[in-house]
């Protein structure tokens, strides 16, 4: 009905985005998840709002757009969404010319355009709107969605759902856009964030002071996000994940899948990506390392540190 949103896929950011948009969206949910205990916690969570607005399971996705004309989704890789999107009880054998799919996951920009193309074909609407913020945004609303959309009037109907959830919400242009520009900040956030733990760890294991050192680079022209906001080195800030033995934050697995589609996409599109390539071989050693597959991204500091030579 009109005013039910589905949502598929309430993991550790979904969730999240879930709670907000139940919160403030004028519209009752349609959730979905093959994480049974996933969608259980969510209604045990609201089980005591005193709202008129309803919260109902779905048994598939299909059941999904069956009962909600606005879907989001929010699943793990590109796998999953072709799964939920064009499997057997997929999302493509409900919707009709009303349904407007909103997908939020990070996933490889090609398969984006894939499952927009089918869908489309059939009459509904399509966006791609990856977003940057981590679970802290996810939380608090302030996320920031990057949106491919076929046109403006595509982007104004996304626009007010996904304000429920978030801060900036950008039109970055046609459909695949939104994850080549969530691609590319990644693979320079992984990057900036591998020459920081470089730097600090150079100069340290030289003898200069961790936190002499952070001060004079946040205040020289090697100052980045990964030095002045989420110093990889520990003690040097309280409250990063590098302060408590890279706890939460980021994980070294979803940098390696974010690094990977942009070697992927720099590879089909023929374009050179040197430092790009490189990080992709290092987070995939980090993922691939039981030790750190499960720590925050800025763990590489860490890896640095105790490779040095004798
Ligand atoms: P997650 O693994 O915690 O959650 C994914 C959810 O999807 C899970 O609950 C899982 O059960 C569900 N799911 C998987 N396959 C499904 C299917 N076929 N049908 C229905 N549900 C299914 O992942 P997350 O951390 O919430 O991340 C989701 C996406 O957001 C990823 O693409 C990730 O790269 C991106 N992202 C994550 C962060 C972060 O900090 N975690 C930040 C920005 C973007």
């Amino acid at each position: 009905t009109a005013n039910s949103i589905g949502f598929i896929g309430l993991g550790q950011m979904g969730f999240k985005m879930a709670q907000n948009l139940y919160n403030k969206a004028d519209a009752s949910l349609i959730i979905y998840d093959i994480n049974k205990s996933a969608t259980q916690d969510f209604i045990s969570l609201n089980k005591t709002s005193a709202t008129v607005k309803s919260i109902d399971i779905a048994g598939s996705p299909v059941d999904v757009v069956r009962k909600a004309s606005v879907v989001i989704t929010m699943l793990p890789s590109s796998t999953h969404v072709e799964d939920v999107y064009l499997g057997k009880d997929g999302l493509v054998h409900g919707v009709d010319k009303e349904s407007l799919l909103i997908d939020s996951s990070t996933i490889h920009q090609s398969v984006s355009k894939e499952v927009a193309h089918k869908l489309t074909g059939k009459g509904a609407t399509m966006v791609d709107a990856p977003v940057s913020g981590g679970i802290v945004g996810a939380e608090a609303a302030t996320l920031t969605f990057m949106v491919g959309a076929l046109s403006e009037s595509d982007f104004h109907r996304a626009k007010p759902i996904l304000s429920h959830m978030g801060k900036n919400i950008v039109h970055c242009g046609t459909i695949g856009t939104g994850q080549i520009a969530k691609m590319c900040n990644n693979m320079l956030l992984a990057i900036s964030m591998i020459g920081v733990s470089e730097a600090m760890n150079l100069g340290i294991q030289l003898g200069m002071d961790p936190k002499l050192l952070a001060s004079i680079l946040n205040t020289s022209s090697g100052r980045c996000w990964s030095s002045d906001t989420y110093n990889p080195c520990p003690g040097i800030m309280p409250n990063v994940p590098s302060s408590r033995d890279y706890e939460g934050g980021f994980g070294n697995t979803l940098m390696a899948k974010d690094l990977r589609l942009a070697v992927s996409a720099a590879s089909d599109a023929r374009v050179t990506i040197l430092l790009g390539a490189v990080a992709q071989q290092l987070y995939n050693q980090l993922a691939n390392t039981a030790e750190y597959a499960k720590k925050d991204f800025s763990s590489i500091y860490k890896w640095l540190s105790k490779s040095k030579g004798k």
